[in-house]
């Protein structure tokens, strides 16, 4: 026998992690291909970027719990579990910063190379096994940004702002209103000679020229 290589002497393997491992990535070689086997899986991956609509997403780097079960089924491997994710974004109606945590439900069957899954179905249509891996990132992607809503709400009934000045309603005492100048106002003054009521902000018609300026 040659001299070992280093690779392959056991204490130098245990040291020299993979620094870059793609915790998205899953090796199916301790599954196996034997129907009926099955392997848990649970852990947490940082979650890439732009996984938003418009509203809200997942932040960068915030931790996307995966606790999935793997099963080897004839044609492939089937995934099924639960993702939990981390959500801000801001209420549509109020603009309040949101803070949420989604949890979804997913099933997918990866299937094998040349399986008649595989061959019987379109590109896109099925997700597929990579040699001895199968990639969790672009299904719990795909699962994650469909789920998200395009109109986050801070709370169900939200009552959104004040058409008039912009402020939260929700903020505001209930009875929270503005007085509505009415043009009619002034023409009744006018008929009746009067001057438009002078304690009335910002009455149409009044000059310009008010000593605010
Ligand atoms: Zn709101
Ligand atoms: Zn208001």
């Amino acid at each position: 026998m040659s001299a070992a290589s280093p690779l392959r002497s056991g204490a130098a393997s245990k040291d020299a992690r993979r620094p870059a491992r793609n915790l998205w990535q899953v090796d199916l070689r301790e599954l196996g291909r034997r129907a009926g086997s099955m392997r848990e899986l649970d852990r947490s991956v940082p979650a890439p970027d732009h996984w938003r609509v418009e509203l809200i997403g997942v932040p960068a780097g915030a931790d996307v719990h995966l606790r999935l079960r793997l099963e080897s089924v004839m044609e492939g491997v089937l995934v099924s579990g639960d993702i939990e994710v981390p959500l801000t974004g801001s209420c549509a109606r109020c603009l309040e910063p949101i803070e949420d945590t989604l949890t979804l439900a997913v099933q997918e069957l990866y299937a094998y190379e040349g399986s008649t899954t595989e061959a019987t179905s379109e590109e896109d249509e099925v997700r597929r096994i990579e040699g001895d891996h199968l990639d969790l990132e672009p299904l719990v992607r795909d699962t994650v940004v469909l789920a998200l809503p395009l109109a986050p709400v801070c709370a169900e009934d939200c009552a959104g702002l004040c058409v008039d000045c912009g402020q939260r309603l929700d903020d505001l005492p209930a009875d929270h209103a503005h007085e509505i100048v009415d043009a009619r106002w002034a023409d009744l003054a006018a008929k009746f000679g009067t001057d438009a009521p002078t304690s009335s902000p910002g009455a149409p018609g009044e000059s310009p020229t008010t000593e605010e300026n």
